[in-house]
């Protein structure tokens, strides 16, 4: 039997719910249950690849090359699980196979409406996620907030299951706190309201995690207890914490697990959150600053500096730093500023080590291009992902091979040295403006040359890692870079494509075509975040 736990938002957006749900989702999973995730958009999109990381964040590729939101890599961080197409839904692809299936005509020659044909087919994929997995716990996060009109439908869906069965189905509100500075006290009231406005879709909450930049207090959780409908011991407090490893621990100080078994009936089972402690007893241990640098464009968004964008980066960085036991400092640079001034380019000495992520188009690759330049010829250690591997193939030909013209084509179409360009099924796509979905998508085989950086950080010759690209390394010019000192350590057996290039001579200077970053998991740091901290570490030790 399959039980769902629904999780929604009220108040406000970048609460925590995705950490919250896989949170949860780890607590069951320590307990020994088969526990598994489904993230829910509200919007139209089919997937999360044709949207503006600055707008959405991080687009997140799953093993079998599902293009989704940044919460899917939450959920395989916590859970150390693989996600995969069945744990995504948006409302693009709810819509979609309803239309679909009304083309084909399966609904009988009956009126197809939003309710009740939307909902099924919501459960249906919820269902299905169920199965694969055998699940015994499927957490479903609702995207957005409560009172939007965009996830009505979803939370009608929710409502319908919890109406056939009852016990099946659990409700938990993420919700926040404020505690304004003019009043020094913590509010209640726009919960009170989220919890009301849920009420109108005839949900009630079975647990309340209360966000909030400190710890909730015993008149706070008496007032969302009598205001809100529910037991005080439902009110789970959520105070902010330094890392977000913290968080299963913190709920199940709230006895959340026991919350969860006692509202479906079952049986108390002991949760077995040693490992999290063990994490966390490490990240706390990690004294020593470590300075890593990414160069990326997409971090500013008016006056702010976000980094959802690059997260799954970030915490691998952070996991193969707590691993050597380093405080990982993370600066994001804006490639920007050296177009504007190449006197900058002196700061990033100041880096133990360097990442170019992934990225796309035209602005900021000047930029982009000068940093790997520089941290090339002053053996500063480099990681370059996905665009970032391409920037350094680039940087290589125009400065070490003399072609001076060198691109990609995904920048200038006609360059006279496409160092970087598309496969021929690419330039179909493109030429039919088929954008969605149709990059080279998710798991790839790659096959490591002996003697290398990379062949040393994996230990094995034959990996599999993920993709979202369209542009690749031009074979044409493998020969003369290689004699160069670039070379392309890591292939692609079946076509031959250059999936990872080291520079001889350079402590750690490795581009991969892949996205490591999407596999590291905060206990099992991923093999090349690893090495690259071990040089960036190396570097760090010369300089002290
Ligand atoms: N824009 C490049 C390509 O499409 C790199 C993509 C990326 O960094 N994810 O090939």
């Amino acid at each position: 039997m399959t039980r769902y736990i629904f999780v929604s938002g009220g108040v406000m957006s970048g609460i925590g719910k995705g950490v919250s749900t896989a949170s949860i989702s780890a607590i069951l999973a320590s307990a020994g249950f088969r526990v598994t995730c489904v993230k829910i958009d509200p919007y139209l999109n089919v997937d999360a690849g044709t949207m503006n990381p600055v707008e959405h964040g991080e687009v997140f590729v799953t093993e079998d090359g599902l293009e989704c939101d940044q919460d899917i890599g939450n959920y395989e961080r916590f859970l150390d699980q693989n996600m995969y197409r069945q744990n995504y839904m948006t409302s693009g692809q709810v819509y979609q196979s309803v239309i679909n299936r009304e083309r084909e005509l399966k609904y009988d020659g009956k009126c197809v409406e939003l309710i009740p044909h939307i909902p099924e087919e919501i459960t249906r994929r919820l269902e299905l996620a169920a199965q694969k997995t055998k699940a015994d716990f499927v957490l479903v996060e609702i995207g957005g907030t409560i009172g939007e009109y965009q996830n009505l439908l979803f939370l009608e869906a929710a409502r319908m299951m919890h109406l056939s069965s009852p016990g099946k189905v659990l409700f938990v509100m993420v919700s926040y706190l404020p505690v304004p500075e003019m009043l020094g006290e913590m509010k209640t009231k726009p919960t009170q309201h989220a919890v009301r406005t849920l009420n109108t879709s005839g949900i009630q909450p079975d647990i309340i995690i209360a966000r909030s930049t400190v710890a909730l207090d015993k008149p706070r959780k008496q007032k969302i207890a009598i205001f809100c409908n529910m037991r005080e011991e439902n009110v789970i407090s959520a105070p902010d914490v330094k890392s977000i490893y913290e968080v299963p621990i913190n709920f199940e100080k709230g006895n959340l697990s026991d919350r969860i078994f006692e509202k479906f009936g079952m049986a108390k089972r002991k949760c077995d959150l040693k490992n999290w402690e063990i994490l966390n007893r490490k990240i706390r241990r990690a004294k020593k600053e470590i300075r890593i640098g990414i160069v990326g464009k997409y971090f500013a968004t008016g006056k702010f500096t976000l980094s959802d964008a690059y997260i799954s980066v970030i915490e691998a960085v952070k996991h193969a730093a707590w691993h050597h036991g380093l405080k990982p400092h993370i600066t994001w640079i804006d490639p920007e500023i050296y177009e504007k001034s190449s006197l900058k380019l002196r700061e990033l000495e100041g880096f133990a080590g360097v990442i170019v992520p992934g990225g796309f188009g035209e602005r900021g690759i000047t930029g982009k291009i000068k940093a790997i330049g520089y941290l090339r010829k002053k053996k500063i250690p480099f990681l370059g992902l996905c665009y970032g591997m391409q920037m350094a193939v680039i940087e290589f030909a125009r400065n070490v091979a003399g072609l001076r013209k060198a691109s990609s084509t995904e920048i200038d179409a006609a360059t006279p040295h496409p160092v970087i360009s598309t496969m021929a099924e690419q330039e179909k796509n493109l030429a039919e403006g088929k954008y969605g979905g149709s990059m080279r998508l998710g798991s790839y085989p790659c096959e490591i040359k002996p003697r290398t950086i990379s062949y040393r950080a994996y230990g094995e010759k034959n990996i599999v890692e993920r993709h979202r690209h369209r542009y690749e390394f031009n074979n044409d010019y493998r020969e003369t870079f290689e004699k160069l000192g670039l070379k392309a350590v890591g292939l692609n057996p079946q076509r031959n494509l250059v999936e990872i290039v080291e520079l001889s001579g350079h402590p750690f200077f490795v581009g991969v075509q892949f996205h490591p970053e999407l596999k590291s998991r905060p206990m099992r740091p991923h093999p090349l975040f690893r090495e690259f901290l071990r040089s960036a570490k190396a570097r760090l030790q010369r300089s002290s």
